[in-house]
């Protein structure tokens, strides 16, 4: 999606007035870009509707130039798709807060509860999970690991009663079920009451398509236990199914919240984006990979941004944050805003924090100009990483502050001492010093200036 508009947003940035040929032209571009990332007619006719009105109507500015106009407009569109403002959970009065995940099988259901209630964790809750998944023989024994892992309790319901851990194993799945989640659930939420826990995570079953027996599995648990949230977690991968699916769930469950999973991969994720649109529920949490820390708070501003390719910085910083230690993170986010050159003794500061912070592509996917350059993002070898880090190591302290300074005979040193060849060093040299450059361009306002969310 950002390739298409990064050109079309360029090729506007060198008029010096917005025509009506131009504005249709940007439209119909944008309009495509759409439809390729997935997002469902509806929207994008809406959306394209919007977006045509206001740049032709009367908001034409005269302080504005004819691309921040375009970005401007489009952005705010899109934020409202998005859903407009961050929503947070809404806590109970009188704990605990019951929070029912729904969603189809694989959707990632079982691993974003632990995700969600490692994050309350951190933020000082003492949330419980409840497996309520007792379709699949082995699902509670997933949600077991995924509670252990985040360092949860679970309950579960009594051993004997669920297979799985018995050592019957075979795929039956959906074939039967074992024992009743809507007891489960309800013997979950007040051992969470009695032991205090102040949030309750319940876990539910999901099937491979829309079906009615799962539906009414959800709509009975959710009777049951009268949560105060219900998320539904959708795949972003999932493609043009999502607004249908979105739909079905929502009107044989009802849902609160959407989470959207999945976001670290190929997804071009537009088909998730329209089910806010569709359904009028806010997309509250996004997951974006495997570890129980690739997880984040949706902020429809900042993903606007990060689809029109401006990087994610707010996110980046708030991620940097939880891995660092706060002043670490303060230093660099005042180095960036200062536009001071960034050294290899930060980068090497980075790496540790990015090593701590999960997975490496999503952490890079949101850096600024990634969106170009996905394709090398895709090649991107994790162990690279290893041999930079050997060759950053062989640098002295100097070098590290200085990386303009390291002439021929120090890169031939660092070579030898990280056992790369001069040319690789080289090539990291040539790199870093890009980087530089683009993170003083960035500080600076450069790129696309006066958006939110961007310094400077
Ligand atoms: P459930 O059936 O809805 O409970 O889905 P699971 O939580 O079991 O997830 C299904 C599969 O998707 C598992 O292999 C997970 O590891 C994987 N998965 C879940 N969330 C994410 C995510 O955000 N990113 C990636 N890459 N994989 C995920
Ligand atoms: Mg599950």
């Amino acid at each position: 999606l950002s390739d298409r508009l990064t050109a079309t947003f360029a090729n506007l940035r060198s008029k010096g007035r917005l025509s009506e040929s131009d504005v249709n032209k940007t439209v119909r571009d944008i309009r495509l870009a759409l439809l390729d990332a997935d997002v469902a007619l509806p929207v994008v006719r809406s959306f394209t509707h919007n977006v045509r009105e206001r740049a032709l109507g009367a908001e034409v500015s005269e302080a504005l130039n004819p691309a921040q106009q375009v970005v401007k407009i489009v952005n705010e569109e899109l934020v409202g798709i998005l859903g407009g403002q961050t929503r947070g959970i809404r806590f109970a009065k009188q704990p605990p807060t019951v929070i029912m995940l729904a969603g189809l099988q694989g959707s990632g259901k079982t691993t974003l509860a632990g995700k969600l209630a490692y994050w309350l964790k951190e933020q000082g809750h003492t949330p419980m999970l409840v497996a309520a998944d007792l379709q699949r023989p082995n699902a509670v024994t997933q949600l077991e690991v995924v509670g252990q892992r985040a360092g949860v309790p679970v309950f579960a319901p009594e051993r004997g009663n669920v297979s799985g851990h018995d050592a019957v194993g075979g795929d039956i799945e959906g074939t039967r079920s074992h024992g009743d989640p809507v007891a489960v659930s309800r013997s979950g939420i007040a051992e969470a009451a009695a032991k205090q826990h102040d949030v309750v995570i319940v876990d539910t079953a999901g099937r491979l398509a829309v079906d009615e027996n799962l539906m009414r599995q959800a709509a009975d648990i959710r009777e049951a236990i009268r949560p105060d949230e219900v998320l539904f977690v959708i795949d972003a991968m999932i493609g043009q199914a999502a607004v249908e699916t979105a739909e079905a769930f929502l009107e044989g469950v009802d849902f609160s919240g959407v989470v959207l999973s999945k976001l670290d991969g190929d997804a071009r994720g537009g088909a998730a984006l329209s089910v806010a649109s569709v359904t009028g529920r806010p997309i509250m949490f996004a997951s974006t990979g495997e570890n129980t820390k690739d997880f984040e708070v949706f902020h429809p501003d900042r993903m606007a941004s990060r689809i029109l390719d401006m990087g994610d910085v707010l996110t980046l910083i708030e991620q940097a944050e939880r891995a660092f230690d706060r002043t670490q993170a303060a230093e660099m986010e005042r180095k960036f805003l200062a536009a001071e050159d960034f050294t290899f003794d930060d980068f090497l500061q980075q790496m540790a924090a990015i090593k701590k912070m999960g997975s490496l592509k999503s952490v890079l996917g949101m850096m600024p100009g990634m969106g170009q350059m996905k394709a090398q993002l895709d090649a991107f070898d994790e162990r690279e990483f290893d041999r930079v880090e050997a060759m950053v190591r062989s640098m002295t302290p100097f070098e590290r502050n200085h990386p303009k300074q390291i002439n021929g005979s120090r890169r031939a040193r660092i070579a030898k001492g990280s056992g790369v060849s001069t040319s690789e060093v080289n090539q990291l040299l040539e790199r870093f010093g890009e980087a530089q450059k683009m993170m003083k361009q960035l500080a600076k306002g450069g790129g696309i200036p006066g958006m939110p969310g961007m310094p400077g």
